[in-house]
């Protein structure tokens, strides 16, 4: 269970959910808001912004994570169809190591073209030995210990 307040004075996207600070809004519910990133990747790349302050998604109570899944497809769907894009990207950035800036957790709708210049996508390595089954085992037992699936 998470105890991050529900509005963070300092946070710039609880200020745009808010609406003290202006966005371009194309989406909003009880749980959520979706508007346009100020710098975007490709033009319609929208950013789905829960209401209240959750530092990234592990802070999440379920039923926000619920909305957030129910509306993401057709939120992309409508990004798709009015942008003309070949596909899209959904992206998390969760901590600064992983390129989080704003840290009220977030999700990326990027629309993808076959001619444009996103660098994507990223490497991949492999496993050795018996580190797939190690790794597994290791999320499992901390999935068995969070137990908080239902
Ligand atoms: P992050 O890097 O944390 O995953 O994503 C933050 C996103 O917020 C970036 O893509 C950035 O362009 C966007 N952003 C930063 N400031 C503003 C703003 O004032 N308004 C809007 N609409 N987007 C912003
Ligand atoms: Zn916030």
């Amino acid at each position: 269970m998470s105890n991050s307040p529900q509005s963070d004075p300092s946070c710039l996207f609880c200020k745009i959910s808010d609406g003290r600070i202006p966005s371009q809004r194309i989406y909003a519910d009880d749980f959520c808001t979706a508007f346009l990133d100020i710098n975007p990747v490709n033009h319609g790349h929208v950013l789905i912004v829960p209401r209240h302050h959750h530092k990234d998604i592990t802070e999440l109570p379920s039923e926000v994570a619920s909305q957030v899944a129910k509306v993401l497809p057709i939120l992309a769907k409508a990004v798709v169809r009015a942008t003309g894009a070949d596909g899209f990207n959904v992206i998390i950035n969760n901590g600064a190591v992983a390129g989080q800036t704003i840290f009220h957790g977030h999700w990326h709708i990027i629309p993808r073209f076959h001619d444009d210049s996103v660098n994507w996508p990223w490497p991949h390595s492999d496993y050795s030995g018996d580190q797939i089954h190690q790794i597994a085992f290791a999320i499992e037992r901390e999935l068995r210990s969070i137990q908080d699936l239902s």
